[in-house]
C-alpha cells in the first residue's frame, strides 16, 4: 500500500465502507485528545508504542465505528484531523516546480502535492470533479480543522444524533465494547 499522485486516480468517493476506521490507528492531536477524553472518558484512548495519544481500538476496530461502519463522532463535529484528511495525503510546496506533473496541485494561489492512498476503496468511485472539491476542502480542512466537510467524505448520516443523546447512546455502545 502506498500514496498514488492525485491526477494518476482518476476519480475518488467516499462509499462508507468503513476499512479505513478497521485498518488504521488514529493519533490525535493535543487538543483532541483533551476534548474526547473530557466527554467519554480515558477509555476511548491508549499509546501506541511511540506514545502517542489514539484512538482505542477493541477487536481491530476504532471505538467510534458504529455497527454499520459510520463514524459515530462525525454527525458532532468531533472527528479528527487525521480522520477528516485520510484518504488525502497534502504537502505545500514554495515553488510549483518542487512539484511532479501527476501531484501538483493548485489552490487560492498555493502550489500543493497531492497523494491518495492506494488502500482507499473510492479509489475509482465518483467523478474526477468530486476528487477535485474533496482536495481542495481537504487544504482548507487542514488550515482550519472546523471546516464543514462535504466531498471528503461520505455524505451518511448517522441520525438524530445529539451530544447529549450520543454521550448516553455511546456510554452503553462503549461499555459493550471495551468490556468485551
Ligand atoms: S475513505 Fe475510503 S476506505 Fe475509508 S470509508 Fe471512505 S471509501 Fe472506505
Ligand atoms: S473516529 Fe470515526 S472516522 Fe476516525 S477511525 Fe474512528 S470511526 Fe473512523
Amino acid at each position: 500500500m502506498s500514496y498514488l499522485p492525485w491526477r494518476r486516480v482518476g476519480s475518488w468517493h467516499c462509499l462508507a465502507c468503513g476499512e479505513c476506521c478497521r485498518k488504521f490507528t488514529v493519533i490525535l492531536t493535543t487538543y483532541e485528545y483533551a476534548l474526547l477524553t473530557n466527554l467519554f472518558g480515558q477509555r476511548v484512548v491508549e499509546l501506541n508504542s511511540r506514545g502517542d495519544p489514539c484512538l482505542r481500538r477493541v477487536q481491530g476496530v476504532c471505538v467510534f465505528q458504529s455497527s454499520e461502519g459510520l463514524c459515530r463522532l462525525q454527525p458532532l463535529g468531533l472527528k479528527p484531523l487525521a480522520c477528516k484528511v485520510w484518504p488525502f495525503k497534502v504537502v505545500e510546496v514554495k515553488n510549483i516546480g518542487e512539484a511532479g506533473e501527476a501531484d501538483l496541485f493548485i489552490h487560492g494561489g498555493r502550489a500543493y502535492r497531492v497523494y491518495v492512498h492506494s488502500s482507499c476503496n473510492g479509489i475509482g468511485h465518483g467523478s474526477r470533479e468530486e476528487l477535485v472539491e474533496a482536495i481542495k476542502e481537504v487544504i482548507e480542512i487542514k488550515r482550519n480543522p472546523h471546516r464543514p466537510q462535504l466531498y471528503s467524505t461520505a455524505r451518511v448520516k448517522e441520525r438524530g444524533l445529539s451530544l447529549r443523546g450520543l454521550t448516553s447512546t455511546m456510554a452503553y455502545a462503549l461499555s459493550a465494547r471495551l468490556v468485551a
